[in-house]
Protein backbone atom coordinates (compact mmCIF):
# COMPACT_ATOMS: atom_id res chain seq x y z
CA UNK A 1 0.00 0.00 0.00
CA UNK A 2 1.04 3.67 -0.77
CA UNK A 3 0.81 6.08 2.51
CA UNK A 4 -0.85 9.59 1.65
CA UNK A 5 1.31 12.54 3.03
CA UNK A 6 -1.41 13.27 5.27
CA UNK A 7 0.42 11.62 8.68
CA UNK A 8 -2.11 8.41 9.69
CA UNK A 9 -3.22 6.85 12.67
CA UNK A 10 -1.10 3.74 11.74
CA UNK A 11 2.32 6.45 12.23
CA UNK A 12 1.05 7.52 16.10
CA UNK A 13 0.79 3.78 17.08
CA UNK A 14 4.59 2.84 16.77
CA UNK A 15 5.79 -0.05 18.28
CA UNK A 16 8.64 0.37 20.74
CA UNK A 17 10.50 -2.87 21.23
CA UNK A 18 13.21 -2.25 18.33
CA UNK A 19 15.98 0.58 17.79
CA UNK A 20 14.15 3.98 16.60
CA UNK A 21 16.46 5.84 14.50
CA UNK A 22 16.63 9.31 13.14
CA UNK A 23 14.77 8.02 10.22
CA UNK A 24 12.81 5.05 11.43
CA UNK A 25 12.88 2.16 13.23
CA UNK A 26 15.80 0.28 12.74
CA UNK A 27 15.94 -4.12 12.64
CA UNK A 28 18.25 -6.03 13.48
CA UNK A 29 19.81 -8.88 10.49
CA UNK A 30 17.46 -11.53 12.85
CA UNK A 31 14.93 -9.29 11.76
CA UNK A 32 15.25 -8.54 8.37
CA UNK A 33 15.68 -12.49 7.92
CA UNK A 34 12.32 -12.24 9.60
CA UNK A 35 10.85 -9.52 7.27
CA UNK A 36 12.38 -11.49 4.38
CA UNK A 37 10.50 -14.84 5.19
CA UNK A 38 7.09 -12.42 5.42
CA UNK A 39 8.05 -11.23 1.94
CA UNK A 40 8.95 -14.68 0.40
CA UNK A 41 5.28 -15.49 1.31
CA UNK A 42 3.85 -12.48 -0.24
CA UNK A 43 6.34 -12.93 -3.42
CA UNK A 44 4.27 -16.72 -3.78
CA UNK A 45 1.48 -14.87 -3.75
CA UNK A 46 2.29 -12.60 -6.49
CA UNK A 47 3.41 -15.43 -8.44
CA UNK A 48 0.04 -17.27 -8.00
CA UNK A 49 -1.52 -13.77 -9.09
CA UNK A 50 0.76 -13.52 -12.28
CA UNK A 51 0.05 -17.17 -13.40
CA UNK A 52 -3.92 -16.16 -12.99
CA UNK A 53 -3.94 -13.29 -14.63
CA UNK A 54 -5.98 -13.33 -18.12
CA UNK A 55 -8.86 -12.16 -19.88
CA UNK A 56 -12.28 -13.11 -18.24
CA UNK A 57 -10.81 -13.26 -14.29
CA UNK A 58 -12.12 -11.28 -11.71
CA UNK A 59 -10.44 -9.26 -9.38
CA UNK A 60 -12.17 -11.00 -7.16
CA UNK A 61 -11.05 -14.01 -7.76
CA UNK A 62 -7.08 -12.57 -8.11
CA UNK A 63 -8.06 -12.00 -4.54
CA UNK A 64 -8.93 -15.38 -3.21
CA UNK A 65 -5.85 -16.51 -4.89
CA UNK A 66 -3.71 -15.01 -3.03
CA UNK A 67 -5.34 -14.97 0.30
CA UNK A 68 -4.92 -18.76 -0.18
CA UNK A 69 -1.54 -18.80 -0.62
CA UNK A 70 -0.68 -16.18 2.13
CA UNK A 71 -3.05 -18.22 5.05
CA UNK A 72 -1.75 -21.80 3.24
CA UNK A 73 1.41 -20.10 4.48
CA UNK A 74 0.79 -19.38 7.69
CA UNK A 75 0.35 -16.05 7.04
CA UNK A 76 -2.15 -13.10 7.15
CA UNK A 77 -3.56 -10.64 4.84
CA UNK A 78 -1.82 -7.35 5.63
CA UNK A 79 -4.37 -5.01 4.08
CA UNK A 80 -7.50 -6.50 5.20
CA UNK A 81 -9.16 -5.17 7.73
CA UNK A 82 -6.15 -2.42 7.34
CA UNK A 83 -8.51 0.79 8.41
CA UNK A 84 -11.11 -1.13 7.54
CA UNK A 85 -10.13 -2.03 3.69
CA UNK A 86 -12.39 -5.02 2.81
CA UNK A 87 -9.81 -7.60 1.42
CA UNK A 88 -6.32 -9.04 0.67
CA UNK A 89 -5.33 -7.42 -3.09
CA UNK A 90 -5.65 -3.81 -4.11
CA UNK A 91 -5.91 -4.36 -7.81
CA UNK A 92 -6.10 -1.26 -9.78
CA UNK A 93 -6.99 -1.39 -13.36
CA UNK A 94 -6.23 1.00 -15.93
CA UNK A 95 -7.06 4.65 -14.84
CA UNK A 96 -7.21 3.35 -11.37
CA UNK A 97 -3.73 4.20 -9.29
CA UNK A 98 -3.58 2.30 -6.18
CA UNK A 99 -6.18 1.04 -3.09
CA UNK A 100 -8.94 -0.22 -6.08
CA UNK A 101 -11.56 -3.26 -4.21
CA UNK A 102 -11.57 -6.41 -5.74
CA UNK A 103 -14.88 -7.34 -7.09
CA UNK A 104 -16.32 -9.03 -10.27
CA UNK A 105 -14.51 -6.85 -12.44
CA UNK A 106 -13.35 -9.23 -15.30
CA UNK A 107 -10.34 -8.37 -16.81
CA UNK A 108 -10.25 -7.48 -20.60
CA UNK A 109 -7.56 -7.45 -23.52
CA UNK A 110 -5.27 -4.64 -23.21
CA UNK A 111 -6.18 -4.00 -19.25
CA UNK A 112 -3.68 -2.91 -17.41
CA UNK A 113 -3.88 -3.76 -13.96
CA UNK A 114 -1.63 -2.82 -10.79
CA UNK A 115 -2.45 -5.64 -7.56
CA UNK A 116 -0.81 -4.38 -4.60
CA UNK A 117 -0.59 -7.21 -1.67
CA UNK A 118 0.68 -7.33 1.79
CA UNK A 119 1.24 -10.02 4.24
CA UNK A 120 1.95 -10.38 8.23
CA UNK A 121 4.18 -13.50 9.16
CA UNK A 122 5.14 -13.86 12.90
CA UNK A 123 4.27 -10.36 13.31
CA UNK A 124 6.51 -8.64 10.21
CA UNK A 125 4.55 -6.80 7.65
CA UNK A 126 5.73 -6.97 3.67
CA UNK A 127 4.40 -4.93 0.67
CA UNK A 128 4.88 -5.45 -2.52
CA UNK A 129 2.97 -4.60 -5.92
CA UNK A 130 3.30 -5.65 -9.47
CA UNK A 131 1.50 -4.43 -12.62
CA UNK A 132 0.28 -6.61 -15.54
CA UNK A 133 -0.97 -5.50 -19.23
CA UNK A 134 -3.55 -8.34 -19.99
CA UNK A 135 -3.11 -10.02 -23.16
CA UNK A 136 0.07 -8.35 -25.73
CA UNK A 137 -1.69 -5.37 -27.83
CA UNK A 138 -1.10 -2.44 -25.46
CA UNK A 139 1.76 -1.13 -26.21
CA UNK A 140 1.66 2.17 -24.23
CA UNK A 141 0.48 0.44 -21.40
CA UNK A 142 3.52 -2.07 -21.51
CA UNK A 143 6.12 0.69 -21.86
CA UNK A 144 4.20 2.60 -18.77
CA UNK A 145 4.65 -0.78 -16.98
CA UNK A 146 8.34 -1.31 -18.24
CA UNK A 147 8.87 2.32 -17.07
CA UNK A 148 7.47 1.63 -13.46
CA UNK A 149 9.30 -1.36 -12.72
CA UNK A 150 12.61 0.28 -14.20
CA UNK A 151 11.83 3.49 -11.52
CA UNK A 152 11.73 0.88 -8.83
CA UNK A 153 14.95 -0.82 -9.56
CA UNK A 154 16.90 2.78 -10.12
CA UNK A 155 14.99 3.93 -6.80
CA UNK A 156 16.32 0.35 -4.74
CA UNK A 157 19.87 0.95 -6.80
CA UNK A 158 19.92 3.91 -4.60
CA UNK A 159 19.09 2.73 -1.25
CA UNK A 160 22.59 2.42 -0.04
CA UNK A 161 24.18 3.23 3.57
CA UNK A 162 24.78 6.88 4.03
CA UNK A 163 22.85 8.06 1.04
CA UNK A 164 19.72 10.19 1.16
CA UNK A 165 15.80 9.31 1.02
CA UNK A 166 16.12 12.31 -1.75
CA UNK A 167 18.35 10.09 -3.91
CA UNK A 168 15.54 7.73 -4.21
CA UNK A 169 13.31 10.11 -5.19
CA UNK A 170 15.43 11.41 -7.51
CA UNK A 171 16.68 7.97 -8.91
CA UNK A 172 12.40 7.13 -9.33
CA UNK A 173 12.07 10.45 -10.94
CA UNK A 174 14.96 10.80 -13.65
CA UNK A 175 13.65 7.31 -15.09
CA UNK A 176 9.82 8.69 -15.13
CA UNK A 177 10.44 11.77 -16.74
CA UNK A 178 13.08 10.09 -19.20
CA UNK A 179 9.75 8.87 -20.88
CA UNK A 180 7.68 11.57 -20.65
CA UNK A 181 5.62 10.03 -17.89
CA UNK A 182 4.68 11.41 -14.17
CA UNK A 183 5.23 10.40 -10.46
CA UNK A 184 2.14 10.81 -8.57
CA UNK A 185 3.34 13.04 -5.47
CA UNK A 186 0.33 12.69 -3.33
CA UNK A 187 0.95 9.18 -2.52
CA UNK A 188 4.31 7.93 -1.09
CA UNK A 189 6.57 4.57 0.08
CA UNK A 190 7.00 4.28 3.60
CA UNK A 191 9.17 2.56 6.13
CA UNK A 192 8.12 -1.20 7.35
CA UNK A 193 7.80 -3.33 10.18
CA UNK A 194 5.40 -4.55 12.69
CA UNK A 195 3.25 -1.56 11.25
CA UNK A 196 2.45 -1.65 7.72
CA UNK A 197 3.22 2.25 7.59
CA UNK A 198 6.49 2.80 9.68
CA UNK A 199 8.49 6.04 9.03
CA UNK A 200 9.72 7.95 6.85
CA UNK A 201 8.12 8.56 3.98
CA UNK A 202 9.60 7.32 0.58
CA UNK A 203 8.71 10.08 -2.14
CA UNK A 204 9.05 8.85 -5.65
CA UNK A 205 10.37 12.22 -6.49
CA UNK A 206 13.51 14.21 -4.95
CA UNK A 207 16.87 16.57 -4.50
CA UNK A 208 20.01 14.38 -4.45
CA UNK A 209 21.18 14.30 -1.00
CA UNK A 210 17.84 15.96 0.52
CA UNK A 211 15.96 14.15 3.30
CA UNK A 212 17.09 11.94 6.02
CA UNK A 213 20.09 9.87 5.55
CA UNK A 214 20.08 6.07 5.13
CA UNK A 215 21.26 3.90 7.53
CA UNK A 216 21.68 0.00 8.08
CA UNK A 217 18.24 -1.83 9.05
CA UNK A 218 16.22 0.66 8.00
CA UNK A 219 13.13 -0.99 5.78
CA UNK A 220 11.27 0.61 3.28
CA UNK A 221 8.70 0.48 0.88
CA UNK A 222 9.52 1.72 -2.63
CA UNK A 223 6.60 2.20 -4.79
CA UNK A 224 6.74 4.29 -7.94
CA UNK A 225 2.95 4.85 -9.17
CA UNK A 226 3.60 6.35 -12.50
CA UNK A 227 0.86 7.86 -14.69
CA UNK A 228 0.94 8.03 -18.62
CA UNK A 229 -0.62 11.80 -18.13
CA UNK A 230 -0.48 14.74 -15.46
CA UNK A 231 0.74 13.57 -11.76
CA UNK A 232 -2.74 14.81 -10.07
CA UNK A 233 -5.27 12.23 -8.51
CA UNK A 234 -8.53 11.92 -7.13
CA UNK A 235 -10.09 9.72 -4.35
CA UNK A 236 -13.07 7.76 -5.51
CA UNK A 237 -16.29 7.71 -4.46
CA UNK A 238 -16.13 4.38 -2.30
CA UNK A 239 -13.37 5.98 -0.52
CA UNK A 240 -10.86 3.91 -1.64
CA UNK A 241 -9.94 4.16 -5.00
CA UNK A 242 -7.77 6.56 -6.27
CA UNK A 243 -7.83 7.62 -9.43
CA UNK A 244 -5.65 9.37 -12.05
CA UNK A 245 -7.46 13.08 -12.31
CA UNK A 246 -6.89 13.30 -16.36
CA UNK A 247 -8.37 9.42 -16.59
CA UNK A 248 -4.67 8.58 -18.27
CA UNK A 249 -3.36 5.01 -17.17
CA UNK A 250 -1.61 4.29 -14.03
CA UNK A 251 1.20 1.46 -13.46
CA UNK A 252 2.36 0.74 -9.67
CA UNK A 253 5.81 -1.63 -9.01
CA UNK A 254 6.83 -1.62 -5.02
CA UNK A 255 8.90 -4.32 -3.41
CA UNK A 256 10.11 -3.93 0.56
CA UNK A 257 13.83 -3.43 0.85
CA UNK A 258 16.39 -3.28 3.63
CA UNK A 259 19.01 -1.18 4.28
CA UNK A 260 22.34 -3.18 4.49
CA UNK A 261 26.39 -2.77 4.81
CA UNK A 262 26.14 -4.71 2.00
CA UNK A 263 23.94 -2.80 -0.02
CA UNK A 264 19.87 -2.96 -0.84
CA UNK A 265 18.12 -6.62 0.09
CA UNK A 266 14.66 -7.10 -2.11
CA UNK A 267 13.06 -8.71 0.68
CA UNK A 268 10.05 -9.05 -1.38
CA UNK A 269 11.31 -11.35 -4.65
CA UNK A 270 11.38 -15.16 -5.02
CA UNK A 271 15.26 -15.05 -4.68
CA UNK A 272 17.12 -12.51 -2.96
CA UNK A 273 18.23 -9.68 -4.94
CA UNK A 274 15.80 -10.44 -7.84
CA UNK A 275 12.65 -8.77 -8.76
MG1 LIG B 1 3.49 0.30 0.34
MG1 LIG C 1 1.85 -1.90 -1.33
Amino acid sequence: MARSRRPSRAIRSLGATSTRGSSGILKTPGEIDAMAASGAVLARAHAAMARAVAVGVTTAELDAIAEQVIRDAGAEPAFLGYHGFPATICPSVNDEVVHAIPGDYALIDGDLISIDCGAVLDGWVSDAARTYVVGGGNAAAMQLSETTERALAAGIAAAQVGRHIGDIGHAVQRVVEAEGFSCVESLVGHGVGRSMHEPPNVPNLGVPGSGEQLVEGLVIAIEPMVNIGGPDVMLGPDGWTVTTKDGSLSAHWEHTVAITSRGPRILTSSQDGNS
